[in-house]
């Protein structure tokens, strides 16, 4: 029996199993016992996708400063401590201290290795490759090649192999497509991408010809892929996983799969011993619970951080040369220019065809004046932690959904929208649900089509129904929660941006978030390409005429356009 319950006490979780088998034993087998810890070659702690650090209430609590004190008890085992990727971002810390304050944790808690996770790239690669500077372990990229530098993105290792407690171990980290389309910093044009499970079969050749007796894959990626890594892959014995945030252990095809909850609520004991040339595996969920101590040094880390964050408020993000208009009379009546930058800004990170925001998620209720536009100020007007989603819907729902909008008009209801990428107009003095005046509705140019699919950029708030949008909930998600950037990260990167189209900031990795340039047609919205002069570029959209409030005169002069369009149309057809 195990003698190490004493050091498990606080930190397993009744609940916890073990499960236990040898390569190609296709059955877990659910096991109470511990294995004797004499028979063990080698131990690895496993965690992956942490964004708060603080704890909570219900259990398991988690928080760094009690995970830190729970990995510490395993410590005399010499356990390699591996990560799976995401934790710069996103947090209500993290969107402030743009995920600094991550690095000395993870320091602390003795990271081996670890793999890039999808919002490591979330304040753009630059600041990333600083950081990369002040962590103490490697990152793994073994399948995306940066184009600009021919080298694995953000300098990531391809492949090592370690002797850890006398056991040769080869590693390897790999991602799935989708999350190339998710690092809204770095145009995917830029990157080169192989597939993972090619990568995995050739590297696991090279690694098992250097010596390697045990192959993990760090991954970040859903759990169908890590499936399919397993499935189709000869050699590898564990896939280490994060970007999921549940935890699982599974047996595919030989290979063991596991996934170690997030948030510092949970991780993975794995014990790895030789059986004559088999290596056998077991596995235990730990629980980070209430009654751990925090510890101390990672406590004083949060402290600091917290304190900080005065300070960094005060970071310029970008002058500004024209007002922001936030007052709750605007953004709640009429397109406003800063209801207009954001929903930009949600285009620039998504490059969907359109973005609607419920103009009660702009809280500052102010004119911000000419001048230096703060964090503090991007926080005042964006307060909250809203992910931003992208969903497909049809023409004919999104009528429905500018119906809602607007139909509480001129009530001060933050449902009003403010939108990027479409302009329409509406009748205020019309009966709610039939003020949209269809022929006024245009998107990327182009007049709406009730059947067409369009690729709608809203936060998940949105997505979920709220504020009257029901129409959103059924529209299927282009990607999920998790691998979402926040609202308030976008408005960031496109002062980022700005600063660096304008020279004040430099870009070292030539990546940066692409932004959206000056066009004739109000929603036909173009993203820039190399070749764009400088003066193109949008910085603080003006007012535009996205949303007009429409006369019975205009709606009379429209309907008459739009029968002189289709006759143009009939025309057409009989030539
Ligand atoms: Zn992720």
């Amino acid at each position: 029996m195990e003698d190490l319950s004493a050091q498990e006490e606080g930190c397993s979780s009744l609940s916890s199993d073990f499960i236990s088998g040898t390569k190609n034993d296709d059955t877990p087998r659910f096991d109470p016992a511990s294995p004797d810890e004499g028979q063990i070659d080698l131990v690895i702690l496993h965690f992956n996708d942490v964004y708060e650090v603080e704890s909570r209430k219900e259990e398991p609590a988690g928080g760094a400063a009690r995970f830190a004190t729970a990995i510490k008890k395993f410590s005399f085992l010499n356990p390699l401590i591996i990560f799976s990727g995401d934790c710069l971002n996103p947090s209500a810390l993290s969107v402030i201290t743009k995920g600094k304050h991550m690095i000395p944790i993870l320091n602390a808690l003795g990271v081996h290795f670890a793999v890039f996770g999808n919002h490591e790239f979330d304040f753009g690669l630059d600041l990333l490759e600083e950081y990369r500077k002040q962590i103490q372990f490697p990152w793994f990229l073994s399948n995306v090649q940066d184009k600009v530098t021919s080298e694995p993105l953000g300098h990531g290792i391809i492949k090592t192999i370690v002797t850890w407690n006398g056991v040769q171990i080869g590693f390897m980290g790999l991602v799935e497509e989708d999350w190339l389309d998710t690092l809204a910093t770095i145009n995917k044009s830029n990157l080169n991408y192989v597939d993972y499970v090619k990568v995995a079969n050739e590297l696991s050749v090279e690694l098992k010809a250097k010596g390697a007796e045990v192959i993990i894959a760090m991954t970040h990626m859903k759990w169908v892929n890590d499936i399919r890594l397993a499935q189709s892959t000869e050699g590898i014995d564990l896939v280490l996983g994060g970007h999921d945030h549940d935890y699982g252990i599974k047996q595919v095809n030989g290979t063991w799969i596991v996934k170690s909850g997030s948030d510092f609520r949970n991780f993975t004991r794995i014990n790895i011993k030789k059986v004559g040339e088999a290596f056998h595996y077991t596995f235990r969920k730990i629980d980070v619970l209430q009654h751990l101590e925090e510890d101390t040094h990672i406590q004083s880390i949060i402290q600091d951080s917290a304190q900080n964050l005065q300070t960094l408020l005060k970071e310029v993000l970008c002058p500004i040369d024209v007002e922001l208009d936030g007052r709750v009379t605007t953004v709640r009546r009429v397109e406003s220019n800063l209801g207009n930058l954001v929903t930009n800004a949600m285009l620039e990170a998504t490059h969907a065809d359109l973005a609607l925001l419920n103009s009660g998620t702009l809280r500052s209720n102010r004119i911000h004046p000419i001048g230096n536009f703060t964090m503090h100020d991007l926080l005042s007007i964006l307060p909250f932690m809203d992910a931003l989603l992208v969903v497909r819907i049809t023409g004919e729902r999104l009528l429905e959904a500018l119906e809602n909008g607007v139909c509480r008009y001129p009530a001060l209801d933050g449902r009003f929208p403010q939108v990027a990428g479409i302009e329409f107009g509406f009748d205020p003095n019309a009966e709610p649900g039939h003020r949209i005046l269809r022929d006024s509705v245009k998107i990327q140019g182009q007049y709406l089509r009730r059947k067409h699919i369009y690729r709608l950029a809203v936060k998940e708030y949105l997505a979920n129904g709220k504020d009257g949008y029901v129409m959103f909930q059924d529209c299927p998600r282009m990607f999920g929660t998790e691998t979402a950037q926040m609202l308030f990260t976008v408005v960031m990167n496109h002062f980022e941006s700005i600063k660096i189209v304008r020279g004040t900031k430099q870009c070292c990795s030539g990546h940066r978030m692409s932004l959206v340039t000056k066009s004739k047609s109000t929603s036909l919205i173009a993203f820039e390409t190399r070749t764009d002069e400088q003066e193109a570029i949008i910085a603080v959209p003006g007012i535009e005429g996205r949303i007009c409030h429409i006369s019975q005169d205009m709606k009379e002069h429209l309907q008459q356009i739009r029968m002189e369009r289709q006759e143009g149309f009939l025309d057409l057809l009989l030539i």
